[in-house]
Parts: structure tokens; C-alpha cells; sequence
């Protein structure tokens, strides 16, 4: 088993864009309020106090959309400083980003995963929802302003659905070809819209990778992440292509990493809902801090056997909580 040092961190349950697939327009998504939010400065305790004497040291910002956290910039400047972090990144839609770029990068921020669903505006706009102009340009200015600061490595994430962005493949690898941008493709999963995933499935990595090899080639990429991506590149790009084939390929045994949502629960595998703990609680209660870390203690060694068992039968509608209120 990979040593678990790895949480991903939800700041907030909220998202500015509604996409098809997480958090359609029209469900009855039941916000955390916000003084349920893990606050900045228990976040911080829960990082020194808990989670880093555990060996944890890589953490991951996400929501909802984590650039809707007003104190978004102070709590990257918090986990940033601590001694005992290796790595923090944060994974955005990058609606807001422009304006706070050279902030986050300020405040210590180096890596950034932002979702870019598609190339085409009415596509995209299609994909997050939402009435009138698309917001696809805001988007891509985020990006663009995450380059000129500095921000490496840049990751893009794509999710894939049959009928509404998989005709864009190729486009969407095309863009490593002369930057050094790494486009992810992320197999669709049965979390957040039952129907559409029912409807359209998923396109499986394979046949992703045997399209974009036709065209141009791919050779196994020299970089490989820590996480759960395959990563390729095109011969010659400066980029690489990467895939996340949780649908097709059981990687629960390669599993590094831990959610903590928003409101403060701690769950050990996003796709089984088994051994969730409530961490603020008895934080908010003064409850012993020793008690709580040997609860994260055992957790941990439950782990392994935490994963997702539902792949084989496809059973949807399983789950309580989206990605969006997990943080994804
Ligand atoms: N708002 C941020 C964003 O857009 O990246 C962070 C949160 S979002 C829930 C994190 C990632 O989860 C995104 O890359 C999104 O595409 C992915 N995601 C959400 N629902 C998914 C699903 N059903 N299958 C696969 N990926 C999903």
C-alpha cells in the first residue's frame, strides 16, 4: 500500500458554475451553511494538530469552487507556510482566477489543476450552465493569467461525455503540443447526475489514447505524478496527456489521498461513503485533539479496505453527497 499523505481539502460546498455532470441546474443541492464551514483558523489546527503528525504533507484545495472562499488567499498563505508541507495546489474552474492569480502565487502558491471541459464557448457553456454569455472567455483569461505568472506544472483537467465534448479530444491534447501545459482526461463517473451518466456513460481512457495516437503518435510520458493519472505524451510537444480511468482500471490499491469536505467530515475513498468522521464536532466541542487523531489514526488503517467496490455492478444514484460537497 502507498504511504496516505495526501488530503484533498473542500474550502466550500458552493460552485459558480452548475456543470452537467457534478451538480446539474435543478437538483436540490443542500449548501453547507457558513458557520458550518471549517473555519481558517481550524483548518489550520486540524493540519499542525492532526493531519501532518500523520504523515500527512501534500494537501489539495478544491470545493465546490475554492476561489469562492473569501479568505481563499489567506488560507493558501497559512498552508503554504507551515513547515510541514511538501506540496499544495488547488483545483479551480478558474472563473475568478485572472484577479487573484499573483495573489495565490504571492501568498505561496506553485501548482493549479483548472477544469476545461471544452474549447468551444456554446459547448462550454453548455457544460457549467448557466443563462446568457458564455463564460468560457473568463476561463481562458484565468488561464492565461496563471501562465504569465509562473504557475508550473499547469494542469488542465477534461471530463469526457459521449455526445457532448469527446468530439474535442484531439483539440484539447492539441494544447500541450507547444506549451508546457498537462491536459488530464478524466473518465466520467457515476457522482453528481445519475441521468446524464445513465444516458451517456463513459468513454474509456483506451480509446482516447488510441485516437490521439492515430493522429500524432504517444509515447509513455517521462513525468509521472504521484497521483492517480497515466501520463503520455505526444512526440515532440512540450506537454504531456494524462488519464484518469477510474471507470476503467482499479487504482484503489495506488490510492494516496483523503477528503475533508467543507464542513469538516473526513472521507477515506470518494467513491464509498464507508468510515466517514466528524471532525469539527468535537473540534468545536473542545473534545481531545489525542482522541481525535487516533480516530484519523484507525480511519487510516481502515483504508485499504474503504474503496470502491460498486465498479463492477455500475450501481448509480449510490451517494449522498456530489463531488461538489465532497470536494472533488
Ligand atoms: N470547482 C473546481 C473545478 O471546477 O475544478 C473544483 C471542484 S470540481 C468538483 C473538481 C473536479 O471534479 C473537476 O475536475 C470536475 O470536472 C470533477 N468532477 C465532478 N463530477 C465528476 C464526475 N461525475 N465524474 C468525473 N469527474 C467529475
Amino acid at each position: 500500500m502507498p504511504t496516505i499523505d495526501y488530503l484533498r481539502i473542500s474550502l466550500i460546498d458552493r460552485c459558480n458554475f452548475q456543470c452537467t455532470y457534478c451538480m446539474p441546474e435543478g437538483i436540490d443541492l443542500q449548501y453547507v451553511q457558513q458557520q458550518n464551514w471549517l473555519t481558517r483558523g481550524e483548518l489550520r489546527q486540524l493540519l499542525t494538530e492532526i493531519f501532518m503528525p500523520l504523515g500527512f504533507a501534500r494537501f489539495r484545495l478544491t470545493g465546490g469552487e475554492p476561489l469562492l472562499r473569501p479568505d481563499v488567499v489567506d488560507i493558501v498563505g497559512d498552508i503554504a507556510s507551515l513547515p510541514g508541507t511538501q506540496d499544495l495546489a488547488i483545483t479551480t474552474n478558474a472563473f475568478l482566477l485572472s484577479n487573484l492569480a499573483q495573489d495565490l502565487w504571492d501568498a505561496g502558491l506553485r501548482r493549479i489543476n483548472i477544469s476545461l471541459d471544452s474549447l468551444d464557448p456554446e459547448v462550454f457553456q453548455q457544460i457549467v450552465g448557466g443563462r446568457g454569455r458564455s463564460r468560457w472567455p473568463e476561463v481562458w483569461a484565468g488561464i492565461q493569467a496563471v501562465h504569465r505568472v509562473g504557475f508550473s506544472p499547469l494542469k488542465l483537467n477534461v471530463v469526457v461525455i459521449p455526445g457532448v465534448n469527446d468530439h474535442e479530444v484531439l483539440d484539447l491534447a492539441a494544447l500541450t503540443l507547444d506549451r508546457r501545459w498537462h491536459v488530464r482526461f478524466i473518465e466520467f463517473m457515476p457522482i453528481g447526475n445519475d441521468d446524464l451518466f445513465k444516458d451517456r456513460g463513459w468513454v474509456d481512457s483506451e480509446t482516447l489514447r488510441q485516437r490521439i495516437r492515430q493522429r500524432w503518435g504517444l509515447t509513455e510520458g517521462q513525468v509521472q505524478g504521484n497521483g492517480p493519472a497515466d501520463v503520455f505524451q505526444i512526440p515532440g510537444a512540450l506537454g504531456t496527456v494524462g488519464f484518469i480511468s477510474q471507470m476503467s482500471e482499479c487504482f484503489c490499491d495506488r490510492c494516496n489521498r483523503m477528503r475533508l469536505s467543507a464542513d469538516g467530515w473526513l472521507r477515506p475513498c470518494l467513491l464509498n461513503e464507508t468510515g466517514q468522521i466528524d471532525l469539527k464536532t468535537p473540534l468545536r466541542q473542545g473534545k481531545s485533539l489525542d482522541d481525535l487523531r487516533a480516530q484519523v489514526a484507525e480511519l487510516l488503517g481502515a483504508k485499504p479496505d474503504i474503496n470502491y467496490k460498486m465498479r463492477e455492478s455500475g450501481v448509480t444514484g449510490a451517494y449522498s453527497r456530489t463531488m461538489s460537497q465532497i470536494g472533488g
